[in-house]
């Protein structure tokens, strides 16, 4: 079925309107299911709906299509206004009809050894990052789940994949430990496997953030090797986000990925764990650009991170819950005392005993609510198999999470947009403390901001509230500011 619409604008108040009108012709067709394509040719780039100049215009569309049509959820927005833009909207088109799926999360072929397997998470509690002492925890952590002669074989390249977001010293909490990373290295070169440990920093390259964060001296003096994540390479992931992503070429050619994350809040998708940390398998600025693609839609955002992390699947998850980090993480929080290691061969199930551990609901965690969503296992406590101290013993209470960042009063796009400021948080500068650097100005994705003579300037039109650049900033210069409405509902919600 094909259906026409005729709209004129002439003033940038009328764009609001498009999209309503827009669903209503979709909600007058009947169609409850299919394939929902939406071509929209126009004349005027710079101020109609050009996604890349307001990046809610997209994702307003696309929202609207899941409410009509909940049984398809795969809704791309195309547009073109020359020969150009309708060829590759024809191109978008044709690879949506191949990847048309249904909403459910389809998982793959799974035996019933591997699903008690995954079920499986381990819990040891672990106080200081004593040499000896954390080499003891991580034993006792694996020996549930088999030891780590049940995942590394002798002769088998073996990645380790720690969070080394950016070149902070092991104190800040920015970055995994280096001596989780000493000992994990340790345990693999025991079961005979050959050991790199690599990953992609937001900021700074590799080899100087690992300096940084103490993790290149554990590598040298345990004699294992540092994978630079100097090449990419484009992998084809099988969900219904992204249809292409280019990831490093060291974590697709190790025979077994050992994921090593820190537990941190994070100021965009509630919580960082397993699923958030294989994000850094995306090399340097190709993840602004997923940024940008993704807009303000925090859940499909969520749910690429859970493709990515299902296409990569590392073997084993052990995750740094020492000193994790509260408040505005992932890069400026506090460190904060959490005592306790956590292992697992399923990501998602780490990240829903992860989630509990700091007394978060699974609806703050964007990549659970989303697993929650989609169907997808391993996202409900009470179906996993718990191994260690009890996990009421380990629970920390008072973990600060991050400031929400928006709230949602089911209000429409038309009226969302005008209170856009109101409704959701955004970064601001601190001018005593921001230095000008620019590392946040090169990597915006919408380049939402720019140095005019000494001051940062931030679009908050443009802006996504992606919080990459609070992320980013080496000198903590950017705090979260909520809107007004968003204040009332925090405070409402006590949070
Ligand atoms: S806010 Fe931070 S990253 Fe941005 S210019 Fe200032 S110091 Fe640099
Ligand atoms: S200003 Fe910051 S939060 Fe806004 S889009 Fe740029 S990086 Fe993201």
């Amino acid at each position: 079925m094909i259906k026409e619409l005729s709209i004129h604008t002439e003033q940038q108040a009328q764009l609001l309107e498009i999209t309503a009108m827009v669903q209503t012709v979709v909600q007058q067709s009947g169609v409850k299911e299919g394939l929902a394509m939406l071509f929209v040719p126009h004349t005027t780039a710079a101020v109609t709906i050009n996604e890349n100049a307001d990046p809610d215009v997209a994702t307003d569309l696309v929202q609207g299509w899941h409410k009509l049509i909940p049984l398809q959820d795969n809704y791309l927005h195309m547009e073109g206004n020359s020969a150009a833009h309708i060829k590759s909207s024809a191109n978008s088109t044709a690879r949506a009809a191949g990847a048309c799926r249904s909403k459910s999360f389809k998982a793959d072929k799974v035996t019933n050894s591997d699903k008690a397997q995954h079920n499986r998470v381990s819990l040891q509690r672990l106080e200081s990052y004593q040499t000896d002492r954390v080499a003891a925890a991580l034993t006792a952590l694996l020996e549930p789940l088999g030891g780590m002669a049940n995942f590394v074989k002798p002769g088998q390249k073996v990645l380790l994949k720690p969070n080394l977001l950016a070149g902070k010293p092991p104190e800040k909490a920015v970055t995994t430990h280096p001596e989780i990373v000493r000992a994990v290295i340790e345990q693999v070169q025991t079961a005979g496997g050959i050991v790199s440990v690599g990953d992609s920093p937001g900021i700074g390259s590799p080899a100087q953030v690992a300096r940084k964060a103490g993790i290149a001296e554990v590598i040298e003096e345990t004699g294992a090797q540092f994978a630079r994540f100097a090449d990419s390479v484009k992998i084809a992931p099988s969900g219904r986000t992204f249809h292409e992503l280019e990831v490093a070429r060291d974590i697709l050619e190790a025979d077994v990925i050992i994921n090593l994350p820190k537990l941190k809040t994070h100021q965009m998708m509630g919580l960082t764990c397993a699923v958030k940390n294989m994000f850094g398998a995306v090399v340097g600025l190709r993840k602004p650009r997923l940024h940008l693609q993704a807009g303000t839609d925090k859940g499909f955002f969520a749910l690429m991170l859970l493709e990515l992390c299902e296409q990569l699947r590392p073997s084993l998850n052990i995750v740094d819950g020492v000193i994790g980090m509260e408040g505005e993480g992932p890069g400026s929080g506090d460190p904060v005392p959490i005592g306790a290691l956590l292992a697992g061969s399923h990501a998602q199930a780490v990240d829903t005993v992860a989630t509990e551990l700091v007394g978060m609901k699974p609806e703050q965690v964007w990549t659970q609510q989303q697993g929650l969503a989609t169907g997808r296992p391993y996202c409900v406590l009470s179906e996993l198999d718990l191994f260690g101290p009890a996990l009421g013993q380990l629970q920390i209470g008072n973990f600060r999470p991050a400031k929400s960042t928006d709230v949602n009063f089911g209000l429409p796009g038309f009226l969302k947009k005008p209170l856009k400021q109101s409704l959701t948080a955004r970064p601001v500068v601190e001018r005593n403390l921001c230095k000008l650097c620019s590392d946040c100005v090169k990597h915006c994705p919408p380049e939402a901001m720019q140095i005019a003579g000494n001051r940062l300037q931030i679009d908050y039109e443009r802006c996504i509230r992606c919080f990459c650049c609070q992320e980013l900033c080496p000198h903590g210069a950017l705090v979260t500011k909520q809107g007004l409405l968003l204040q009332l509902s925090s405070f409402l919600r006590g949070s």
